[in-house]
């Protein structure tokens, strides 16, 4: 059993308060985590305030860049270890930890470490009343310290994404990773000692939201910004604590995103594409699709294939041999899921696939599995269609015109990301521009160039990162002006 303290300053702190980490394939007990109260999370965001003022605010950029080159490379040397620890949290396929979280948790230090090294600043001349001239110009500078608040379902992977650009623009930061998933974030901080970052560049402190670690770091008023990826209310809820002090907030949040296969797409990628944005990661993916939209010429073949794929999933221990989905996060989150396939029956529904809990071998059966449903038949009132579940589910819908699919695609608060299926190139850019989302993919999904800018419009989000857009959230820019 792993004991995961909290790690502050660069050194290992324990508190007399547990909570226990339990396996979601099988609720085996596999972990302590040692809650941080006030006293850890002021130490933390102290020793972050510290050593942005000491050696680390001291760096030179290329001193920094190969620093964080070597944090990706240190995750890279410790793959097995990080994959395991993944597993252990999430109960996610082994293909999946290896495939995309940890490689990509690693590259998101690369990325944002050699964005900083060619950094465009922007100048202006001025030409001055008095028949001189003044210089303009942009000097970009670290915020402070950074509060980043993590959720739970690719763990190591979106806490990256949020500590790679940071600690790249000169910041440092406070982590508090989600309660389920403690493992990725705390080991990380091995790789920092390892590699020799300053202590109290990165910081993790545990705990829960409210009450807990969670709240206590978006309140303290030594915390410069918060970036803050997960459900759209627990969003207003760190907003209101932002603004005792106005501190800005990035926000990745909740999505209902549509999937549009028009009838001149390509079928069998079309399926393909939409069955992979509704399981993969047991539907536990911000960008996953839970409302499809198919045109009617070729809905009910849609139906058929859809509903096969979802009975096709191979489910058990991330390790065993073709398996390729795994459990929820935990009962708990299965118990929200459940209720919400509870719902579609009592709206109507008539479900194509799945629909409830499978029958697991003995060993496995006190784990959070579910089955990946398909439902048809309900109105676009229900609050399966209008809510978020974050499950392997979705339920399709025919539509005749592009206008229609547009209308019911936008018809929900939330506005994350879109996935359209089409031969059509007029088509496809039509609706990459009607579409009310951060992101539109066209004949893909989840096809991510990290330069590009990522965020949520509507109640999906605040603000934009990934790439040089990082750099609005993680960096001040100053104005310089010099009368020549
Ligand atoms: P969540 O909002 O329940 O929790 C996220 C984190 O916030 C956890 O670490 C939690 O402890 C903390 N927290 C909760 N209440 C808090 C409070 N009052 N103050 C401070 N911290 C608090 O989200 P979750 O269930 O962990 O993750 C799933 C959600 O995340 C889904 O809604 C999903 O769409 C969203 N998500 C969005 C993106 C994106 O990029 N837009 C990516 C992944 C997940």
């Amino acid at each position: 059993m792993t004991d995961f303290r909290n790690f502050i300053n660069g050194e290992w702190v324990a508190t007399n308060q547990t909570f226990d980490n339990r396996d979601p394939v099988d609720n085996r007990l596999i972990g302590r985590i040692h809650e941080a109260g006030d006293a850890e999370v002021d130490a933390a965001v102290r020793a972050a305030k510290a050593a942005l003022r000491g050696p680390w605010g001291k760096l030179k950029t290329q001193q920094r860049v190969e620093l964080l080159h070597a944090v990706a490379d240190g995750i890279i040397r410790r793959f097995d270890e990080f994959v395991d620890a993944e597993i252990a949290d999430t109960g996610k396929p082994y293909d999946l930890a290896s495939h995309l979280d940890i490689p990509r948790g690693a590259a998101n230090f690369k990325i944002f470490a050699d964005l900083v090294r060619n950094i465009p600043n922007e100048t202006f001349d001025l030409e001055t009343p008095d028949g001189g001239h003044a210089l303009n110009y942009g000097v970009r500078v670290p915020r402070g310290v950074i509060g980043v608040i993590c959720p739970w379902n690719l763990p190591l992977l979106l806490m990256t994404w949020k500590v790679g650009p940071a600690l790249a623009c000169g910041n440092t930061v406070v982590v508090k990773p989600s309660e389920d998933t403690p493992a990725t974030a705390t080991l990380l901080g091995e790789v920092m000692n390892e590699v020799g970052v300053p202590p109290g560049v990165y910081n993790v402190v545990h705990g829960r939201g409210p009450g807990s670690a969670g709240e206590k770091l978006t309140r303290h008023p030594l915390v410069d910004g918060i970036t803050f990826t997960g459900e759209t209310r627990t969003g207003e809820a760190i907003m209101q604590a932002a603004a005792v002090g106005v501190r800005p907030v990035s926000f990745e949040l909740g999505g209902k995103n549509a999937g549009i296969v028009f009838a001149d797409a390509d079928f069998d990628k079309a399926v393909a594409g939409i069955a992979r944005a509704a399981f993969d990661n047991t539907g536990q993916v911000c960008l996953g699709t839970e409302r499809v939209y198919v045109q009617r010429p070729i809905f009910d073949r849609f139906v058929a294939a859809l509903g096969e794929r979802a009975r096709g999933f191979k489910l058990g221990r991330p390790k065993d041999p073709g398996v390729n989905l795994g459990p929820l996060i935990s009962q708990r989150h299965r118990d929200k899921v459940l209720g919400y396939y509870a719902r579609a029956r009592e709206d109507g529904a008539t479900v194509v696939a799945g629909g409830g809990v499978p029958d697991m071998p003995d060993g496995l059966a006190a784990g959070a599995w579910i089955q990946p449903t398909v439902w048809t038949g309900l109105p676009e009132s229900s609050a399966v269609i209008q809510q978020e579940i974050f499950g392997p589910c979705c339920h399709i819908a025919p539509f005749d015109t592009e206008e229609e699919a547009v209308a019911l695609a936008n018809a929900t608060p939330y506005g994350l990301a879109a996935s359209v299926w089409t031969s059509n190139v007029g088509t496809a850019h039509r609706m990459g521009q009607a579409l009310e989302v951060g992101i539109c993919w066209i004949n893909s999904w989840f096809l991510r160039d990290l330069r590009t800018a990522f965020g949520g419009a509507k109640q999906s989000g605040i603000g934009r990162e990934g790439g040089v857009h990082s750099l609005e959230f993680y960096t001040e820019l100053r104005n310089v002006c010099v009368k020549l």
